[in-house]
């Protein structure tokens, strides 16, 4: 049997490598999220019911991923866009697993979260993406402890600082890419490929007796 992945925010980044990741493994990986092509499922999960809708329309579910995120540098302060960001990063995973629960309990599936550096240090231009990292982690672990007995493993991944849109405009920033590189013990960028190499891990066979962790993918910055 084919197992299936959903990658919600897989249409770019971190999310886009995954899919392609999954794909080369030989699962059958619906990528949906914001400016969908041909092949993915345009999704915003602003739209009311659009994404339980989405994994209620599905047969079978073996791997759900959560990679979409957003962050607002310098905006964060104020309450609504607090508010927007926290809704998309955290109550978007939590909203999807529990959707996803009964078709991942069928096939003893897994999920796999997105967390951040952020869910590590405070990040004072961006407070909701702090908290909605951390709160990523206190989630991955409360769903693998509240979820293990139906046979379901919930993972995280915490990217460290990673060459995707998200980061586009800190890459073209000299000061603020050489404040990065230099408190990064690789002193590079990583690579999307890279992150998905390490879910597509979490997702799989290898992984049968993880759930609950958090697994940094970041050059060495947690370390340092
Ligand atoms: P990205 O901007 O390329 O990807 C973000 C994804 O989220 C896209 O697929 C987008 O469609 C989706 N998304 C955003 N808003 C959405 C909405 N309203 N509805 C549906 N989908 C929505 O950036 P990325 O770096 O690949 O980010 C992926 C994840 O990795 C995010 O959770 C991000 O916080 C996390 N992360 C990234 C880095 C990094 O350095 N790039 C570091 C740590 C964590």
């Amino acid at each position: 049997m084919t197992r299936t992945a959903l990658v919600v925010g897989g249409t770019s980044g971190i999310g886009a490598a995954t899919v392609r990741r999954l794909a080369a493994d030989g699962l059958h990986v619906v990528a949906a999220g914001l400016g969908a092509g041909e092949s993915e499922v345009e999704l915003d999960l602003r739209t009311p019911q659009a994404l339980e809708d989405l994994i209620g329309s599905l047969d079978r579910l073996d791997v759900l991923v959560n990679t979409a995120g957003i962050i607002k540098r310098g905006d964060e302060h104020r309450p609504e866009v607090f508010r927007e960001v926290v809704e998309i990063n955290l109550t978007g995973a939590m909203r999807a697993a529990e959707a996803a629960h009964d078709l991942l309990a069928a096939s003893r599936g897994c999920i796999v979260n997105v967390a951040s550096m952020l869910s590590y240090f405070g990040g004072p231009l961006v407070p909701a993406y702090s908290a909605s990292k951390g709160g990523i982690v206190q989630l991955t672990k409360s769903l693998a402890v509240a979820w293990a007995a139906d046979g379901i493993r919930v993972n995280a991944v915490a990217p460290g600082w990673i060459a995707t849109d998200l980061t586009a405009a800190l890459q073209a920033d000299p000061a603020a890419s050489e404040r990065i590189l230099s408190r990064t013990p690789m002193a590079r960028w990583g690579t999307p490929d890279e992150v998905a190499g390490v879910i597509a891990f979490l997702a799989g066979p290898d992984a049968g007796f993880v759930t609950g962790t958090v697994v940094p993918v970041d050059g060495g910055y947690l370390s340092m």
